[in-house]
């Protein structure tokens, strides 16, 4: 015959961009849609059994991330929750300033153009080669004696880079008009962290980096007296965030929760190993390949490297059938350059052959060795066509 169909490798390593749903979640949300029906507003039998659902819930959150129940407020997700931090604020600090870094999230930036366009200054501290945020020039910031946000990046989602977040909330000590708003879409469930204990005003994050449902997330916040509400109608969250909740994605975010609380480390500490043994192996392979980012301060999960004098489109034919991607996932389907690599030095023809891996749940040891004999071939290809050429 001559289609022979090929049967290929089928690996997803994009986990940053977003992960499978647990079963135990789907089980769990799934009485929600039709038996428990119900409006969490609603005073009977049905409303109770919903609010009843989200209170649950809402302690799951909690326990996860350790804060007080009652400072969770349930979002659409990671986008509207830091946009709901920046621009709510802005709304309580009319005369404030945002601080906020080269390697955010678009949907930082995105809050943060909002805020200039409602005439705040908005300063993008930059990071160092590893992605690090610069803390000399934030402190510099600080000096200036005005109510100031600063909206930070907990670990990068392109490059992996952890900012030093115990350090920087440090900083409210000896700048009490400092309010911080983290991040925390790709750190939570893979670094140790607790609210309570950080000093961090607001946290931001969204269930499907977690194992959960798309489309809902959170926002964590301390004091609400330093934020104003997005929307306002009826009356739910404490008038804080109008809009009817939605229970079935809030019940199988709430499992996600109590699932990370129990399991996060031993699948942190695999995950590790895992991507570990993949620097280690490419390392072997070729000095032109470079890992990006920071070599301690990164992300378990997360491998971001430059295949140098590697083409991007023999990476793509020779990662057939892996689901990767060669920059942010929100950020793969337009041409322009990763603003990430470019802030820690990237050039932009370089920045065309780097890939990024994000191990999860259902990665293998054998899917590591894949790859790895993958990027070998490529690398032995390349070396056989040096000298083949006269
Ligand atoms: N922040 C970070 C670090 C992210 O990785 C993402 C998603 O990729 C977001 C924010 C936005 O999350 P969502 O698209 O779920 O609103």
């Amino acid at each position: 015959m001559l289609h022979k169909k090929l049967k290929m490798k089928s690996i997803y390593l994009d986990y940053h961009a977003t992960t499978p749903v647990l079963t135990e979640a789907i089980e769990a949300m799934a009485p929600y849609w039709q038996t428990h029906f119900g409006n969490p507003s609603s005073n009977h039998e049905w409303g109770w059994k919903a609010e009843g659902a989200v209170l649950k819930a809402k302690k799951q959150v909690a326990a996860f991330i350790d804060c007080d129940p009652q400072q969770v407020y349930f979002t659409s997700g990671a986008t509207e929750s830091i946009h709901w931090a920046i621009i709510g604020w802005l709304r309580q600090h009319p005369q404030g300033k945002i601080l906020t870094s080269t390697t955010e999230h678009k949907a930082t930036f995105g809050a943060c153009e909002w805020a200039s366009e409602l005439g705040a200054r908005v300063v993008k501290i930059p990071v160092n080669q590893e992605g690090i945020i610069q803390l000399e020039v934030v402190k510099k910031e600080l000096q200036e004696n005005v109510p100031t946000l600063l909206s930070l990046i907990h670990a990068n989602n392109e490059i992996g880079t952890i900012n030093p977040i115990l350090e920087i909330a440090a900083l409210k000590e000896t700048y009490p008009h400092l309010d911080i708003h983290l991040d925390a879409c790709q750190s939570l469930g893979k670094l140790e962290f607790s609210f309570l204990n950080s000093q961090v005003d607001f946290l931001s994050f969204s269930a499907h980096k977690i194992y959960g449902p798309k489309g809902i997330g959170a926002l964590i916040i301390r004091d609400t007296k330093k934020l104003t509400p997005l929307f306002s109608g009826g009356g739910q969250q404490n008038s804080l965030r109008a809009g009817t909740l939605n229970v079935p994605l809030i019940v199988a975010l709430g499992v996600c929760a109590d699932w990370f609380k129990k399991n996060w480390l031993e699948e942190a500490q695999r995950l590790k190993k895992l991507s570990q043994k993949l620097i280690a192996g490419v390392k072997t392979i070729s000095p032109k390949i470079k890992l990006n980012g920071s070599e301690n301060q990164r992300l378990p999960h997360n491998i971001n490297m430059t295949l140098y004098d590697i083409h991007p489109d023999k990476i793509i034919l020779a990662l057939a059938g892996v689901g990767f991607s060669s920059g942010s996932a929100c950020a793969s389907t337009q041409a322009e350059m990763s603003h990430v690599l470019e802030a820690i030095g990237v050039h932009y023809e370089d920045a065309k052959s780097t890939v990024r891996f994000g191990l999860g749940l259902q990665t293998k040891d054998e899917d590591i060795d894949f790859i790895l004999e993958k990027i070998k071939g490529l690398y032995l290809q390349q070396t056989s066509l040096c000298e083949s050429q006269p």
